[in-house]
């Protein structure tokens, strides 16, 4: 969410945003609302005031007066009435078209309309060549007996997967890697909840736009979250902190519940795309300082590098369009890891700054040093989201024999083995 001052000064800037990234909004039409909902509070205001003038001159008035006022403030009161119930309609109509004003984009971020504009910035490493046929991950899995699809499919449906043997103990030996890398870097662990209510998706931007992705149980007015990252800014929603406790790192890990409406069709063999996933994620709060929130996203960025470099992995970085980058955001940066039996590389991290859109959304606020009150930056990234990650790792460490190796780095959480 912007703030309303800043759509209300500077509509151009709010409709190059809409033009860039590809929103459909009049922000004429919500500019011309904002000031009708101004109009009619004014006129509250003035008629509250009006109504105690009244009420004084009834108290003073003799009996044969106050007939005649009687009869006036009700005529008065009805219509205080309706203006009052038009301004909460107005009100809330503007509320709905600003929950769905986007962030202002980086100016230097690719101007395009989806994926297809983003821009490789780096690569990293190499992607393996094998000296025999490579299989991939579902033959792998399947051959080696660590994951049952069919029959999870008779459980759950289409994306459905169970793992099994070491094919759990090397995926939560990666989550559990990403977590003491994290630990190392200052962030602390903590565990979050799926199970989330409406008001957490509408503070975190994920509502009112990505409703049909998740998961919704009516009888609990509850939804299952497609990211910690919703529990991550909701656990802070409302809160006004000290800067001194800025910035706050954590490392969440939750599972992760996503419908795929949208990639219908896409991905639909094996564990790339699935409705329930595990992940680490990073999340940052920090002051509403734009170098500040630069330093950090290169530090999560860093992070997500790091983690990659570590499991032996080739990588490449990009710069999100525009139109590829999502409502709040400021800047995104996807990380795509190579996929031997993709032969391309596929995003496994999606690192983003939001500045104070998520945390006006969310009401996140710091007192600064002088005393005033400011909405927070909050950025995020992917530290490990497996099963995906699951994959890169058997597909591109995987032995003739079908073995495979196991990074050095993972070892220590699977009893020293250095193959599977
Ligand atoms: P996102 O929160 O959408 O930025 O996704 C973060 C990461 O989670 C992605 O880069 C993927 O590695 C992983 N991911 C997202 N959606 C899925 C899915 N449906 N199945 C498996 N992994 C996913």
């Amino acid at each position: 969410m912007l703030d309303v001052r800043t759509i209300r000064e500077h509509p151009e800037l709010v409709k190059h945003a809409v033009e860039v990234k590809g929103i459909d909004l009049d922000v004429d039409a919500l500019v011309a609302l904002d000031t009708e909902v101004r109009r009619l509070r004014h006129e509250v205001d003035n008629a509250m005031g009006e109504r105690k003038r009244r009420s004084k001159e009834f108290g003073r008035a003799d009996e044969a007066t106050r007939e005649r006022l009687r009869a006036e403030q009700a005529d008065f009161d009805v219509r205080l009435g309706a203006t009052k119930d038009e301004h909460a309609a107005r009100a809330a109509e503007l509320q709905d078209l600003l929950l769905q004003v986007p962030g202002i984009p980086w100016d230097q971020a690719p101007v395009g309309a989806g994926e297809a504009e983003n821009v490789v910035i780096k690569k990293v490493g190499t992607p393996p060549s094998f000296d025999f046929e490579p299989l991939d991950h579902v033959t792998l899995l399947e051959e080696r007996g660590w994951a049952e699809f069919a029959r999870a499919r008779n459980v759950s449906g289409e994306r459905a997967y169970a793992l099994r043997g070491d094919a759990v103990l090397l995926e939560r030996a990666v989550l559990s890697y990403a977590l003491d890398l994290l630990v190392t870097r200052s962030f602390t662990p903590i565990s979050v909840p799926s199970l989330v209510r409406e008001a957490a998706l509408v503070g975190t931007g994920m509502f009112p736009k990505g409703r049909e992705e998740t998961y919704e149980l009516p009888a609990d007015d509850l939804f299952l979250a497609g990211t910690g990252e919703v529990a991550l800014v909701g656990l802070h929603a409302g809160e006004i902190l000290d800067k001194a406790q800025l910035p706050l790192l954590y490392a969440g890990i939750s599972p992760c519940f996503r419908r795929e409406i949208g990639s219908a069709g896409r991905d639909v063999r094996g564990l790339i795309r699935v409705h329930q996933f595990e992940k680490v994620e990073q999340f940052v709060v920090c002051e509403a300082d734009d170098a500040e929130s630069e330093k950090w996203h290169q530090a999560l960025l860093d992070c997500a590098e790091q983690l990659l470099l570590d499991l032996d992995l080739a990588y490449e970085v990009v710069e999100c369009s525009t139109g590829d980058m999502g409502l709040g955001k400021f800047r995104m940066n996807d990380i795509n890891t190579w996929f031997p039996s993709l032969e391309s590389y596929r995003e496994t991290h999606s690192c983003s700054t939001l500045h104070d859109w998520q945390a006006r959304r969310a009401s996140l606020r710091y007192r600064d040093t002088d005393g005033t009150i400011k909405h927070a930056h909050t950025l995020n990234n992917t530290a490990a989201a497996t099963p995906r990650l699951l994959v890169a790792l058997l597909e591109n460490h995987q032995n003739a024999d079908r073995t495979v190796t196991v990074p050095p780095v993972l070892r220590p959480y699977l009893q020293g083995r250095e193959v599977l």
